[in-house]
Parts: structure tokens; C-alpha cells; sequence
């Protein structure tokens, strides 16, 4: 029996639980380029955006106000799980044999199970304060699909779900969860919108896709006046709401007396690792400190490591306006690992930005070896974790095990961004040696880095 050192969790009291938002436009060095229509190709304003989203959030979209208020309605809720638990990862230490001490900040204890609550709340709240009666978004793996749903009963909106076909026929349970709190959830492609019509007539059995998705729920949010368009990660506001997650680990790890030298997180959009970095990358700007930050993301989507930064489309359909950002091409169709919430073209505008200044590094990792790390975190710190989260495991075993090599002491803290009880039969893949790893084809990289639209 090794020593028994026992994981240590810091907990705050709920009065600890951020009253305002981080807005990271008010101090980064290089301001954002503009969404652009995608039909004119000039700057989009709030004309472009009101037909689908309350004017508060494209207000948000656009601010550069440091610190934005938390609605006291929001905060209510937050006090449901948060403030979530920061934990010291003492067993894994011990089994990576590092000098590094390790933290992770826990979002999967949001009753959606993962970080995503932290902005459908207050998404679903600023369109019930706009008279709006119904919520439209599509969903990948089903953890937006969850966490919106559980907003929209709070706030007695109607919740309508394009859920991709494919996860829709593999993930019953998701689809049951999201139902079981009110919400519509119909396989996309679907019958209800000319975009799914149009898709099923040429192609009936078509697994359906993200974009095909977005472009159905953009769709029904524009034909409908009742009816709102909800994104759970990519634009600024969704970013915003997330720091709440940074914000409440940096005053855990001032109650220990600690600060990062590293910050890692796993990036799909770039939601929870914005919302967990920006607050340190606040103390770089306007403090002059310094902190290293990894954004981790997988070898079959690898936006920002193979990327390039661009202007493109959000969507597969062209519906969305065209975001300057690291993109692998709007038709670029990653293969079907097991990290569904990673397997997106595209990334935030924000992100891209912070990248490509400098301020972020970015590294992209194979599935086999990301179970790998989330086998190993889960028999030494008993928490089961989300397949994108492990990610994050991944990139925190690396630089555990670097400063190991150093010999020499560094804090590392990741954001581990939910659980895996959902995910069981990807943990089954690779326990039962069935796992592969799936890189992307430069033929195929190539055909859809061609198809970015050319902007004048
Ligand atoms: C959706 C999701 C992600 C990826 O989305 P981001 O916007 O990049 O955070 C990561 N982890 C979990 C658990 C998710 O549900």
C-alpha cells in the first residue's frame, strides 16, 4: 500500500459565486475582425442578428465592457452546483511520480453534466426578458441539447432540438434526458424545415451533420416571430458566461495559496477553455504575468494546429455569417470519434484571435491515447470524465511528466469540462481493444481549405 495522501477539494461558500462576468474584448491587445453577412460580405450588425437572437446578447456579442453583470435571476440558479469544486489531483501526482502539482476544476456537476448549463441559463434568460416563447438549437452528441433543455424549463420556454441523425438512433438516453425536461428533439435532417426537406429528398438516408443541423434550427428560429436561435459555444457571449468557471478557480486557488504557471483545457468551439483561461490571461495583459495556456483539441478535428485563420461560414449550409477564425473549410467532415462536442470545423473568433497573437498554444492528440489518460485519471481520482474533457487529462499528463523530466516544480491546472456517464460505449470501444485512431486525410483537408470563401 503507497501512502495514502487522499484528494484534496476546495470548496468556496456561495457568496464566492461570481457576480459579474469577464469580458476579455476589453483587454486584448489585437480587437476582433468583424462577422461579416454572408450575403453581401459586409460587416454584420445587430440588424443582421436580431431575427435570431435578443437584442441583450448581440449587446453582449459586441461589448467591450470589462466586467458585465450577472443577472441576480442567473446567479439564483448558478446556486444550484456552483460554486463547482476545484480539486487538488494529490493520487494522480503520486502516480505520475511528478514534482508538479496538479488541479482540476470540475464542471461536471451541473445537473446537465457539464459546463454548459453556465450560459444556456442565461441564454433562456435574456429571451424570456424579450417576450420570446420558444428556443430553437441542434445538438451533436446531446450535451448542448441537455443543458438547453434544463434552461428552458426553468424559464417556461419551449425547447426545439435538431439532434444529428446519427447520435440521435446511438445516443437514446440523451435524446430521453432532453425529453424528459420538455423538449421537441427530432432527428436532423428532419421533415420540419426546407433546409432538412431539401437534404432528405436527395439524400433519404443521410446521417445528418452539425451544419446541417444549425442550418435547420437557424432556419425555424428566422421563420418564426416566437422564436429564437441558441448557440452553446463559438460566439463571444457564450464565452463570456463561461468565465465564470476561471473566476471562481482563481479565488480556490488564492484560498491555498497557489497560482498556474499552466492552464489547459479541451477545445471543440472553445467555450470552457475560454471560460476557464481568460480570467489568468486577464492577469497577463494587466498584471505582466506570466502564465502559459493550452488549448487541446483531437488529431481527426485539428482546428487550430492544422487550421487556418480565416474568414468562413459557421455552418455547412452558408446561413451563418462568415466569422474571421481558425477553420479546417465549412464542408470539412471530421471522422466520427468519440469526442462528438470537438468535432467542429471552426472555432471561437476570441480563441482564434488569442492564438493567433501568440498568447496560446494549441496541441492536438489521438483518441487512443486520450482514453488512455481518462482510464488512468478516473482509477486514481474516481470521476468518470467526458471523452473531450480527457483532452485536457492528456495535455496535464504532459506537462506533469515535462516537469518531471526538468526536475523541477510547476502548477498546472486543467478544466475537466463534464462527465462521462453518457459516453459509456466509447469507454467500451477502447476497453474492449476496438478503438481506432482515425487522422484525417490531407486530400480531404485540402478539398475544403479550397472552399473557403474569398472575401474581396
Ligand atoms: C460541448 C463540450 C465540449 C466542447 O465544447 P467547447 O465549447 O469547446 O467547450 C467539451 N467538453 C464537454 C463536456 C462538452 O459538453
Amino acid at each position: 500500500m503507497s501512502k495514502s495522501v487522499g484528494g484534496t477539494k476546495i470548496l468556496l461558500e456561495e457568496r464566492d459565486i461570481p457576480t459579474r462576468w469577464y469580458n476579455i474584448q476589453a483587454d486584448m491587445p489585437n480587437p476582433l475582425q468583424p462577422p461579416l453577412n454572408p450575403a453581401t460580405k459586409q460587416p454584420a450588425g445587430p440588424q443582421d442578428l436580431s431575427p435570431i437572437f435578443p437584442m441583450e446578447l448581440i449587446k453582449q456579442e459586441v461589448s467591450t465592457d470589462r466586467w458585465v453583470e450577472i443577472p441576480d435571476e442567473v446567479r439564483e440558479l448558478y446556486r444550484l452546483w456552483r460554486p463547482a469544486p476545484l480539486y487538488r489531483a494529490r493520487r494522480l501526482e503520486q502516480a505520475l511520480d511528478t514534482p508538479a502539482r496538479i488541479y482540476y476544476k470540475y464542471e461536471g456537476t451541473s445537473p446537465a453534466g457539464s459546463h454548459k448549463l453556465n450560459t444556456a441559463l442565461p441564454q433562456a434568460y435574456y429571451n424570456k426578458q424579450a417576450g420570446i416563447k420558444r428556443l430553437a438549437t441542434e445538438t451533436g452528441a446531446g450535451q448542448w441539447g441537455s443543458a438547453l433543455s434544463i434552461a428552458c424549463s426553468f424559464f417556461a420556454l419551449e425547447c426545439q432540438v435538431y439532434m444529428v441523425k446519427v447520435s440521435y438512433n446511438q445516443k437514446p438516453y440523451r435524446r430521453l434526458f432532453m425529453e424528459t425536461y420538455g423538449a421537441s428533439v427530432v432527428a436532423s435532417p428532419s421533415n420540419l424545415t426546407v433546409a432538412g426537406r431539401h437534404i432528405l429528398a436527395e439524400h433519404p438516408d443521410s446521417p445528418g451533420s452539425l451544419g446541417i443541423a444549425i442550418s435547420e434550427a437557424v432556419e425555424d428560429a428566422a421563420t418564426r416571430d416566437d422564436t429564437n436561435y441558441s448557440l452553446g459555444s463559438v460566439l463571444n457571449h457564450v464565452l463570456l458566461h463561461q468565465t465564470v468557471i476561471g473566476l471562481e478557480a482563481k479565488t480556490q486557488l488564492e484560498k491555498v495559496d497557489d497560482y498556474p504557471d499552466v492552464v489547459i483545457g479541451c477545445c471543440g468551439g472553445g467555450s470552457n477553455f475560454g471560460g476557464l483561461s481568460f480570467p489568468f490571461l486577464h492577469d497577463v495583459f494587466t498584471q505582466g504575468r506570466k502564465v502559459r495556456v493550452i488549448a487541446a483539441e483531437p488529431t481527426a478535428c485539428p482546428t487550430l494546429t492544422r487550421g487556418k485563420f480565416a474568414y468562413d461560414f459557421g455552418d455547412t449550409a452558408k446561413l451563418t455569417p462568415m466569422m474571421m477564425m481558425y477553420t479546417l473549410g465549412h464542408d470539412f467532415m471530421p471522422a466520427g470519434i468519440h469526442a462528438g462536442g470537438l468535432r467542429y470545423h471552426g472555432d471561437s473568433p476570441l480563441v482564434s484571435q488569442l492564438y493567433h497573437d501568440g498568447f496560446i498554444e494549441a496541441r492536438a492528440y489521438n483518441q487512443k491515447d486520450v482514453f488512455a489518460a481518462a482510464v488512468l485519471f478516473a482509477r486514481h481520482e474516481g470521476i468518470l470524465p467526458a471523452p473531450e474533457s480527457a483532452h485536457a487529462i492528456k495535455g496535464a499528463f504532459e506537462e506533469a511528466l515535462a516537469a518531471k523530466e526538468a526536475g523541477e516544480a510547476r502548477t498546472i491546472l486543467f478544466g475537466l469540462s463534464g462527465h462521462g456517464h453518457f459516453d459509456l460505449s466509447a469507454y467500451e470501444a477502447y476497453l474492449t481493444g476496438m478503438m481506432e485512431d482515425v487522422p484525417y486525410a490531407d486530400e480531404d483537408l485540402a478539398r475544403s481549405m479550397a472552399n473557403l470563401p474569398e472575401i474581396k
